[in-house]
C-alpha cells in the first residue's frame, strides 16, 4: 500500500504507437508526455488505452486525444463511468471504443492483446505485448506494495482469479501501473496470491477465536501501520470478509462477523 505517481507507457511499434494510461488530468505532466512523443519521431498514435477508471490512470485521456487524435480504448465494463468522469472534467472524447478479452491491436512489429483482469476494479484490463512477453497490469499488480481491493470498487474473489489467470501467460516482465518494472513475474504473481491467502487465513483464525467487528479485526491484524493507510487497510479486510461471506464461510450480523457454523473448528 502507498502512494506513488502513476506510470504512463508508450508502446512503440513499426506501424504506430499506443499509450497505456495517461496519468492525471494535469497540464504540466500531459505536456511532458506529448514532448516525449516528439522525441521518438512523433509516430501516429493509434490508441489511448485506459487500464481502468481511476483518475490517476485516465484523467488525461481527452487531452491526449486532442494532441494525437487517437481513440480511447477500455473495457466495456468501465466505458460509461470513464465517460462520466471525463464529462465531469467538461470533456467529451471524440472517439472511444471498448475491447473484449483476447482482442488485439496491431502496431506492426508489436501486437498488444487485451486481457480482462477484474478485481482492483470490475473493469480493470491488462495489456499483453506478445513479442517481448510484457504484461502491463495497471493497478492489478504494482511495482511495490499491495493493490487496494476496495469492496465498493472491486472484488477479492475476482482479484485472485485474475492473478491466477496471469500465470497462464508466458511473461518476461510486468510493467505495473505504479512503481518499477517487475523482472520475476511468475514469482511475483505467486507471492501476491500467497499474501492474500495468508491474510484470509489470518482473518479466519481470528474469527475462530470468536465473533469480531471489522474494527477489532483491523486492530488485531494491522498492529503497526501508518495512520494514513488505516482506511485502505480496513477496506482490504472488508474485501476478504465479503469473499468469505459470499462463500458461505462467514456470517455478518449486527456489525459483527463470525465463522459459519459448519466451518467452526
Ligand atoms: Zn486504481
Amino acid at each position: 500500500m502507498g502512494v506513488s505517481p502513476p506510470n504512463v507507457y508508450l508502446a512503440l511499434g513499426s506501424d504506430g504507437a499506443a499509450f497505456i494510461d495517461t496519468g492525471f488530468n494535469n497540464a504540466e505532466d500531459i505536456n511532458l508526455r506529448m514532448d516525449y512523443l516528439k522525441t521518438v519521431g512523433n509516430p501516429p498514435v493509434t490508441a489511448i488505452i485506459l487500464t481502468h477508471k481511476h483518475p490517476d490512470h485516465m484523467g488525461g485521456a481527452t487531452s491526449f486525444q486532442k494532441v494525437t487524435g487517437a481513440p480511447l480504448v477500455s473495457s466495456p465494463i468501465e466505458k460509461e463511468i470513464i465517460e462520466a468522469i471525463l464529462k465531469n472534467q467538461r470533456e467529451h472524447p471524440k472517439s472511444y471504443y471498448s475491447v473484449k478479452h483476447g482482442d488485439t491491436l496491431n502496431l506492426g512489429n508489436l501486437t498488444l492483446e487485451f486481457v480482462h483482469g477484474p478485481g482492483h476494479t470490475m473493469g480493470s484490463m491488462a495489456v499483453f505485448e506478445q513479442k517481448q512477453k510484457a504484461l502491463f497490469t495497471g493497478d492489478t499488480i504494482l511495482g511495490f506494495g499491495t493493490t487496494a481491493i476496495n469492496p465498493d470498487d472491486g472484488n477479492m474473489e475476482q482479484y485472485l482469479e485474475t492473478l491466477e489467470s496471469f500465470l497462464n501467460y508466458d511473461l518476461s516482465f510486468i510493467l505495473p501501473g505504479h512503481g518499477p518494472m517487475i523482472r520475476n513475474p511468475q514469482a511475483k504473481i505467486k507471492e501476491l496470491i500467497q499474501h492474500r491467502i495468508q491474510r484470509e487465513q489470518q482473518i479466519i483464525s481470528s474469527l475462530q477465536e470468536g465473533a469480531k467487528s471489522l474494527e477489532n479485526l483491523f486492530k488485531e491484524i494491522y498492529t503497526e501501520l501508518d495512520p494514513r493507510l488505516h482506511n485502505q487497510a480496513r477496506s482490504q479486510i472488508k474485501s476478504h470478509l465479503v469473499k468469505l461471506e459470499n462463500e458461505g464461510r462467514a456470517i455478518f450480523r449486527s456489525e459483527i462477523y463470525e465463522i459459519a457454523k459448519q466451518y467452526k473448528v
